[in-house]
C-alpha cells in the first residue's frame, strides 16, 4: 500500500482511539439504517494507516465478502434499495 498524499511506502497500520466512548471506528453506508446499525449489521470495522513521511492518514473500510459482492453488483453510484429489488425481479 503506498500513501495516497507522497506515494511513501512507509506506512504503519494502526486505530483511532475515541477515549470518550471506547467505540471502535466503523463505516455506515447512507442506505444502512440507524437501527440495523445499532445491532451491528451492514457496518463494516475500519483499518487506519498513517505515512511516517507527511503523516497523511488513510483508512481502508473492511468489507465483509458479501457485501463486498453485493456492492460490486453495480458501478458507479449505487442504485437505491427498491431499485436493486427490481433488478433482482427481472
Ligand atoms: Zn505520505
Amino acid at each position: 500500500m503506498n500513501c495516497v498524499a507522497c506515494e511513501s511506502t512507509n506506512l504503519i497500520e494502526g486505530k483511532i482511539l475515541d477515549e470518550s466512548g471506547g467505540a471502535k471506528p466503523r463505516f455506515k453506508p447512507l442506505e444502512v439504517s440507524m437501527w440495523k446499525a445499532v445491532f451491528g449489521i451492514g457496518v463494516q470495522e475500519v483499518t487506519v494507516f498513517a505515512c511516517v513521511h507527511c503523516g497523511h492518514l488513510q483508512m481502508n473500510v473492511n468489507f465483509s465478502d458479501e457485501d463486498r459482492q453485493r456492492y460490486l453488483e453495480f458501478e458507479g453510484e449505487q442504485p437505491d434499495l427498491l431499485k436493486r429489488i427490481e433488478s433482482e425481479s427481472e
